[in-house]
């Protein structure tokens, strides 16, 4: 046994589970197992798994929702940890609003409005955590996470624990600074403003609309696959090389939004991948503009 997981157990910083299958934790619910999966149950215990893993120079991947990766079919050779209702957490201070790493966004978006704060609705339809969301400075309806984070709590991979100030964070479309400097969000701070509890609601339940008319949510995907490419949009020019309905494998181009991939039942990580390629030789040759995915690829190719 390595002596990593001993150390892990002798400090009893987490649960340790062997070879759990990570499809289920994801929203595509695709993927093989982790070798190692560890759910520390609070955040002191967090903190003393990354210490040891650090100690050990053991890499790890953090899973939030799974709502933007896809996890090959090897899965992953090393440490997953998995976060989960020890940072799930959420209190207000004033037109602060606290939100433990873990916390859904579509959640917060709903009580930040109860609230009576405005700010987050263009969160209501996106199923990551806020962890995930800082993470991938995850945007909607011309809003995104950097326009209203003030801080964040992360756990950086020494074991130490920072405080990065939004400024801090390096965002842009869909990119934060956690993508070059690996850390564990551990609470995000919103600035909010005083909004009206019924406008809030009512533009919360028109995205909602919106997104069920044009997105197959009741469908495993993993929202969009590939990022915009400046000036247009990747579901448009999919659409125009007329690929909706294409298909490789349990892996289909949804006939209702052309950026969406669906696991229509038994697909693969490599279904998923191959029609990813096709996607981009096709809008290459067609359009001249080479697609870059905006979803995760995560474990062994
Ligand atoms: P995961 O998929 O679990 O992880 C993504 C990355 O974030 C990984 O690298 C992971 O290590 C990292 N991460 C997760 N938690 C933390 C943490 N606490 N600290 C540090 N890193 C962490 N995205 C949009 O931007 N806009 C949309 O409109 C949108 N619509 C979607 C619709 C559907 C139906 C689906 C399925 C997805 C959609 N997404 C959208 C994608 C996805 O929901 C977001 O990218 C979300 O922010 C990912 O959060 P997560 O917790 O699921 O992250």
């Amino acid at each position: 046994m390595h002596a990593y997981i001993s150390d892990l157990q002798a400090a009893n910083a987490c649960e340790i589970r062997f070879q759990e299958k990570l499809a289920p934790y994801t929203t595509w619910k695709i993927g093989g197992p982790a070798d190692v999966f560890l759910i520390p149950e609070n955040k002191e215990k967090l903190v003393e798994t990354l210490r040891i893993l650090h100690q050990h120079q053991v890499p790890w991947m953090v899973i939030g929702k799974g709502s933007n990766m896809l996890v090959s079919d090897k899965g992953v050779r090393g440490v997953v940890i998995k976060l989960g209702k020890m940072l799930d957490t959420l209190h207000f201070e004033d037109t602060l609003v606290y939100a433990g790493g873990a916390y859904s966004l579509i959640k917060l978006s709903v009580m930040t409005g109860k609230e009576g704060l405005t700010g987050l609705e263009f969160a209501g339809g996106i199923p990551g955590s806020v962890g995930g969301a800082v993470y991938m400075n995850a945007g909607a309806h011309s809003s995104d996470v950097s326009r209203i984070l003030k801080q964040a709590e992360v756990l950086m991979s020494t074991g130490e624990v920072k405080i990065l100030q939004g400024s801090d964070l390096e965002f842009a479309y869909r990119h934060s600074r956690l993508q070059r400097e690996p850390g564990i969000v551990l609470e995000a701070v919103f600035q909010l403003e005083p909004g009206d509890r019924k406008e809030i609601a009512a533009a919360l339940a028109a995205n909602k609309d919106r997104r069920l008319r044009t997105q197959p949510l009741s469908a495993a995907c993993a929202g969009s696959v590939f990022r915009n490419p400046v000036g247009t949009f990747a579901a448009k020019l999919i659409e125009e090389a007329g690929l909706k309905g294409l298909r490789v494998g349990g892996a289909e181009v949804s006939s209702l939004h052309a950026n969406f991939i669906v696991n229509t039942g038994d697909a693969t990580a490599e279904d998923v991948l191959t029609l990813i390629a096709r996607i981009q030789d096709m809008i290459l040759t067609q359009k001249g503009i080479k697609l870059v995915p905006e979803v995760l690829m995560v474990g062994e190719q």
